[in-house]
Order: structure tokens, then C-alpha cells, then sequence
């Protein structure tokens, strides 16, 4: 359990820029957020205050402050296997709270502040003097069980076959909604799991093998902090110095659409994301791009949503071993309940799946590793460090 209080303090907020030049800082904010959506269920004003980090959030929300307080604090997941996952938790923190309208009103006549700023014409920060917010927070600790699933198949080369390609998609998505709504996953990541067994099963019915062996592994946990392949990455079954690549496949069953920026499905019938694969070897993309225009013809795009941290091949870049993720992009259904086995274009998957069969096989009958031009450190220390992972 944790104790705290602190600082509290009124903020209305139209925009994000009203939040300029206010020192909001480990205070507690009774927030009136007017501002527009943003992306994720976040507000303008939400996104803002992530860089802003206030000790604790009071939403004037008559929405959320209808809602059982138990549904309003989330889960927070904390992997047991490696230090990057540690402490990382969803998005709501257990420091967020909601009134209602009516409460506020009646809390700001309290503390001597005049409820009709509630009316919405100002904006800013208004000081309530001479009062603290006061936080106890309890928490809960139960041990959750769940499995990565891994499937090896054997090189043919004496020598190389210690060596490994791994191939990754997670296995897990988020549950039940609070409604009892069932979260399917059809893209993230039935799809990436699907293409995964699809180049196991490719490989193991093909009367060759490539020189070196192959890793397939489901991982559980990505979406509570990338956890399984966390685990994975520091507890590995064959030694991370023998994985001479890792290719992950995350949400590579849709055609990417985006109704903020005006993208549509029907123009990104052929575009497929290649993230991350130039960062550690510029030997591993151009084997990307050639096997690309061999087998697959994809229009690649890159990492423009900055997604290079948001899946499990991040675990094994860490271990400096060069990664390429293939992203089919997002989609309205994102993380929704809506996120249906319907929606998927299957012709789409198995190309996809085809062109990491291809590319695995490749990266695994080289005669040298794909040469390492940089290390993770560098890879972060030139781009200026680790952008949010959101
Ligand atoms: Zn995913």
C-alpha cells in the first residue's frame, strides 16, 4: 500500500496548449478536460500530461464517476523475467480518480473556489489553497500463469545448425472488456500467430533445410508489456548469441486505415510495414527488400507510427540481434472488441507469411550471420534515445 498527498490544484483545459507554462508536476489535478480526442481513447489534453506526469489525476467526468471504481483502476503486470518489462503497467495508472460534475462543483464551494468556473469560459490552473489530495492506494499481488510455445526445427549444415532464426508473433491478446465483450484479436495477433504456424508448417514439409535452424515462438504477455518474449529473451532456451536474426510478425492480416489522417483500406491494399530491420544490419534489410521483390511484391512502408518498440522483436534487438518486424498497420478496430476474424484478408496474411518464409530462409542458409553494423546502445544513442513506447 502507498500513502501520499499532495499539492491540489484546478486545471480547465480546452487544448493542450492550455496546459503551457503550468508547473503541474507531481500535483494532484482536478482536471476538466475539454479538449478533442487524440488517438487511443486519449484526449489532447491526456496526451499532453504524459510528458507533464502530475502525481495524480481527479477527471471531472460524470461518465467514469458513474462507473464501479473497482473497473476504473487497472491491472498492472509486472514480469518476473526481465528488467525491461519491470514496472511497466496499461495505460490507466492507479493514481486516477473521477468526479462528477455535481461533486466538484460542491468540492470547489468547499475549498472556497467559485464552482461556476466549471462553466467551461476559462482556462488554466487555479490553486485550491490550503488543500492536499491524499492518496491510499492498495494492491493486490497474484501470480498469473501463462506459456511461450516454442518449435525448433533443425538445420542441415553440421556447423550452422547451432545457429538459430527466430520467427515470433504473440500468441495472447486482452481478455474479456469490462462488459464481458470478448477482445478476439483477429489481427493482434491471431494474424501474425497464424503466419507463424504457416512458416513452421512450410518448413517442415519441405524435403530441404536451410543450413541453419529455425525458432518458432509464440509468445504470451505482449500486450501487458511485451512479457513472454521479455522472459524469453533473458531466460533462452538456445544461447541469444546463436540467434543470428528474429523476424516478428504483429497484426498482418489487414490493409491499414487511419481516419484521422484520411488513409484509406482500399489504398493500402498492397502496403506492408518493414520496421526495425536496418536498425541493427543493413545486411538484413537489403535481404528483406531483395526477397520482397523476388517472392512477395509488397509496397513497403517503414515505421512511420513509430511502432519499432511496441512488439516482441524489441526483446531481441535489445540482445543485439538484428530484428525485422512486419506490420500490416492499424485499423479503427484496433484494440477493440471489433477486431474480427471477418475483417481479415487472408490472401494478404499468406503473403506475408510467404515473404518471412522466404526471407527465414535466406538469413538461414547465409554461409556468415547477417553482419551487425550496430549495436542496440548505438542504435539508441543515435536516434537520440527511446521515443515513448505509445
Ligand atoms: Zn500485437
Amino acid at each position: 500500500a502507498s500513502d501520499k498527498t499532495y499539492p491540489f490544484v484546478l486545471v480547465l483545459a480546452k487544448s493542450a496548449k492550455d496546459l503551457d507554462g503550468l508547473q503541474l508536476k507531481g500535483k494532484a489535478l482536478l482536471l476538466l478536460d475539454r479538449s478533442k480526442p487524440w488517438r487511443f481513447g486519449l484526449t489532447e489534453v491526456g496526451r499532453a500530461l504524459w510528458g507533464i506526469r502530475p502525481g495524480a489525476l481527479v477527471l471531472i467526468d460524470d461518465k467514469r464517476a458513474a462507473q464501479d471504481p473497482s473497473k476504473r483502476m487497472s491491472v498492472r503486470f509486472v514480469g518476473e523475467g526481465s528488467k525491461g518489462t519491470r514496472g511497466r503497467g496499461r495505460r490507466l495508472r492507479p493514481n486516477r480518480y473521477a468526479l462528477s460534475t455535481k461533486a466538484a462543483s460542491e468540492l470547489l464551494s468547499a475549498c472556497g473556489l467559485d464552482p461556476k468556473l466549471l462553466e467551461g469560459k476559462k482556462t488554466g490552473a487555479f490553486p485550491i489553497e490550503g488543500y492536499t489530495l491524499h492518496s491510499h492506494v492498495q494492491t493486490q499481488k497474484r501470480p498469473a500463469f501463462a506459456v511461450n510455445v516454442l518449435g525448433y526445427l533443425e538445420g542441415s549444415d553440421p556447423k550452422l545448425k547451432d545457429e538459430v532464426v527466430g520467427i515470433g508473433a504473440h500468441l495472447d491478446h486482452l481478455g474479456k472488456a469490462p462488459d464481458g465483450q470478448v477482445y478476439n484479436g483477429a489481427d493482434d495477433d491471431g494474424s501474425g500467430s497464424t503466419g507463424l504456424l504457416a512458416v513452421a508448417k512450410a518448413f517442415a514439409t519441405n524435403g530441404r533445410r536451410p543450413k541453419r535452424s529455425l525458432l518458432f515462438m509464440a509468445f504470451c504477455g505482449e500486450e501487458m508489456g511485451l512479457i513472454g518474449s521479455g522472459w524469453y529473451a533473458s531466460h533462452p532456451v538456445l544461447p541469444n548469441e546463436s540467434m543470428v536474426a528474429e523476424l516478428q510478425m504483429d497484426m498482418i492480416g489487414r490493409n491499414e486505415e487511419n481516419k484521422r489522417t484520411g488513409e484509406k483500406a482500399e489504398d493500402n491494399l498492397n502496403s506492408l510495414h518493414l520496421v526495425g530491420s536496418k536498425k541493427l544490419s543493413d545486411e538484413l534489410h537489403t535481404i528483406c527488400l531483395e526477397a520482397n521483390e523476388q517472392f512477395a511484391g509488397f509496397d513497403f512502408e517503414w515505421d512511420e507510427e513509430g511502432v519499432f518498440f511496441r512488439s516482441d522483436h524489441v526483446n531481441f534487438a535489445k540482445k543485439d540481434i538484428p530484428i525485422a518486424f512486419f506490420f500490416t498497420g492499424f485499423h479503427p478496430q484496433y484494440h477493440r472488441t471489433s477486431d474480427t476474424i471477418d475483417r481479415i484478408d487472408f490472401p494478404k496474411l499468406a503473403r506475408v507469411a510467404r515473404l518471412v518464409y522466404s526471407i527465414a530462409w535466406k538469413v538461414a542458409d547465409l554461409d556468415h550471420r547477417p553482419k551487425l553494423d550496430r549495436t542496440y546502445k548505438e542504435v539508441m544513442k543515435a536516434q537520440g534515445g527511446r521515443r515513448r513506447r505509445r
